[in-house]
């Protein structure tokens, strides 16, 4: 097998191909060039319609998993597509999220690390700035929010605890029934603990999952420890 389709079967791209790659052990890096067929056409990213023709190219680059113990970056053109009815739009590889810098595999394996170990560790690790890893989690984490159900809660435990050595407080409200966190705000909450200030702090949430039924609503205390 040739080098080129070595690195096209691991990356599994569908149409795109491996155009070139460059390899450089001083640096530290291994470069792969990526590109797709004349005459392609792509899904439109917004309605999803097939068969769209390219407008003009992007240049995009993502770093992806290690080669080894080398650094690896993607890079391609990627096309904006004429739909006829959303205009002209940028589509969506299928490596990486519209609007990262890294590849899919990258995240998967940030969002693995980040379990294990603080992401300042795992920044120095990676060899990447904390604040892009960052903002990796934010992502992931609010997209598991947005899908996360909690129309079958219906006792919510609620404790504060500092983030960090000193007066950093954040405080979690955690399931009851089901042990999970299902919301973590930062600063102390007042106890005892009103149904009006629940209200408060319950509302961003609130609008994509049902109310809590006051009714069934029971504050634990002593407080949990989480
Ligand atoms: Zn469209």
């Amino acid at each position: 097998m040739k080098d080129k389709e070595l690195f096209q079967k691991a990356i599994g791209l569908g149409p795109w191909f491996v155009v070139s790659y460059e390899f450089d052990p001083d640096e530290g890096r291994l470069d792969i060039e990526l590109d797709f067929p004349p005459g392609s056409t792509f899904a439109c990213p917004e309605c999803n319609a097939e068969g769209c023709k390219v407008y003009d190219t992007e240049k995009k680059s993502w770093r992806h998993l290690n080669f080894f113990q080398y650094e690896a970056y993607l890079h391609a053109r990627v096309p904006r597509v004429h739909c006829k009815k959303c205009g002209v739009k940028l589509v969506k590889v299928p490596w990486a999220r519209p609007g990262s810098g890294f590849t899919l595999l990258f995240e998967a394996m940030v969002m693995i690390l980040a379990r294990e170990m603080p992401v300042k560790a795992m920044s120095k690790i990676v060899k990447e700035h904390d604040t892009r890893l960052w903002r990796i989690l934010d992502h992931y984490v609010e997209e598991a929010r947005r899908e996360g159900d909690c129309s079958s809660v219906t006792e919510v435990g609620v404790d504060e605890t500092s983030s960090k050595r000193g007066h950093n407080y954040v405080t979690l409200f955690v399931d009851l029934e089901e042990p999970r966190t299902l919301f973590v705000t930062e600063g102390k909450v007042r106890m005892p603990l009103r149904w009006t200030d629940l209200e408060k702090i319950w509302s961003p949430i609130k609008g994509r999952q049902k109310p809590l039924k006051r009714s069934v609503v029971t504050w634990h205390q002593p407080l949990l420890r989480v």
